[in-house]
């Protein structure tokens, strides 16, 4: 928390010169799209020599034999998965490495559940099917269930994870749940990362499916912005011990380590599910581009070679984030009508403004060339409902948190609790 608690008369004072330095904004007609987390040009430039890999003569490995064939390696080329491996904790004969895209990875176990569900469970056909979504949440996981006509049903994610009230309580009655999406790390779009005890929770919790699934897309695991780094409770383990080794697909990518679009996807389950994933992908692929594994292992020799690129990224990032706080601290600061979240990692800084101004917000900011990321939620409009059980109570709003990463500016004692507040993804790079 910065300043003193604002008055009326303060802000007030405040509105003319912001006016004046919004119109002063808008004159200079900058292009800023700040929608999306995509790596800038500097970012991209320090994967520039993987053009060149693996290089004339560089096509085979112990594995795999010759890379420009078919076959070898169902898993994908093993010394990639082996440098992965520690960093995505997934034991490396649980670790599948595939093409470019590990979204495209959550869309195939999704669709594949439709004909042939994981536990050896009826197939979701004609079956309704619902997936939880933490909201807010990534947008593509929402609209990529829909398209497939699987509801969602809406839970309040907190600063620590979701509301593990309300998820425990919708999962252990209804069978239809299959699921729950979660961005456990740095997550998208608030940089959050889940207590240990909601890992716990999401392995132990009772589920009335019994082939309910948790699609941990740890698509930031790697990517800390700060000296202080989050740490993530392993999932694997967690549902291992839990009784239930089966309950976790665990998703992630090089699209922000390597190049975007053009990295390694990755899969990593238990040894039972890992079968199954690999039983259907062979159904759809002979196999994955190892000649791109062979690339990424070439460029990153090795884990610690794959931190060293990450800290690469830091230093390119980390001073854009502190800019955009500054400025939200210089312009906000004091005036209580906004907290933003202050990330250790990820690619997105998270503003909550008074209820009701969000869109104004968003609507401003385009109007002087900014583009912002609207608050990301499953559209009640398309199958979707808000649940809260009356048992648990409402999560606390979020001005009352204590967490250190969430700045706040205080909110004037007049002003309504922002409890509906929306939230914008500001920086993307
Ligand atoms: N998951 C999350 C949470 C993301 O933010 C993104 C976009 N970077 C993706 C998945 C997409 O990753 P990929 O390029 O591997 O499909």
């Amino acid at each position: 928390m910065t300043g003193t608690t604002p008055d009326t008369d303060t802000l007030r004072q405040a509105v003319e010169p912001a006016r004046a330095s919004y119109e002063e904004l808008k004159a200079k007609g900058r292009k800023l799209d700040l929608t999306r987390g995509k790596p800038c040009v500097e970012q991209l430039d320090l994967s520039e020599t993987m053009l060149a890999l693996p290089g004339v003569g560089e096509h085979t490995s112990p594995d795999a034999g010759d890379l420009r064939n078919y076959g070898g390696a169902p898993k994908g080329l093993l010394a990639l998965r082996e440098m992965f491996s520690p960093l995505l904790q997934i034991p490396v004969e649980q670790l599948v490495a595939r093409d470019n895209s590990s979204l495209s990875l959550m869309h195939q176990c999704l669709v594949t559940s439709f004909f042939h569900a994981p536990s050896g469970a009826p197939s979701w056909q004609g079956q309704t099917v619902k997936f939880l979504a933490p909201s807010p949440g990534y947008d593509r996981h929402f609209t990529a269930s829909l398209d497939l006509g699987i509801e969602l049903v809406t839970v309040p994610m907190g600063e620590l994870g979701p509301d593990m009230d309300v998820v425990e309580s919708l999962v252990k009655d209804d069978p239809s749940i299959k699921g729950i999406w979660c961005v456990p790390k740095y997550s998208n779009p608030t940089g959050l990362t889940y207590s240990d005890e909601v890992v716990q929770r999401l392995a132990a919790m009772p589920t009335a499916a019994e082939d309910f699934r948790i699609y941990w897309d740890n698509a930031y695991a790697i990517h800390h912005l700060r000296s202080v780094e989050d740490e993530l409770a392993d999932i694997l383990v967690a549902c291992a011990e839990a009784g239930h080794p089966d309950r976790a697909f665990v998703f992630a990518s090089t699209s922000k380590v390597s190049l975007a679009g053009a990295g390694v996807a990755f899969f990593g389950s238990s040894p039972a599910n890992v079968e199954w994933f690999l039983k259907h992908d062979g159904m759809r692929s002979i196999g994955p581009d190892k000649l791109n594994h062979q690339r990424h292992i070439a460029f990153f020799k090795d884990t610690e070679g794959v931190l060293a690129h990450m800290a690469k990224h830091r230093d390119i990032l980390e001073p854009k984030f502190d800019a955009v706080l500054r400025h939200l601290e210089k312009g906000l600061g004091d005036l209580g009508i906004a907290r933003w979240t202050d990330p250790n990692g990820g690619y997105f800084v998270s503003l909550d403004v008074v209820p009701g101004t969000a869109k104004r917000v968003v609507a401003l900011a385009k109007e002087a060339g900014v583009a912002l990321t609207p608050r990301v939620r499953p559209s009640p409009a398309v199958r979707t409902r808000t649940t809260r059980t009356s048992a648990s109570p409402p999560p606390s709003p979020p001005w009352t948190s204590s967490r250190r990463r969430w700045r706040c500016s205080p909110r004037p004692s007049s002003s309504p609790p922002p409890s509906s507040c929306w939230t914008t993804g500001l920086l993307g790079s």
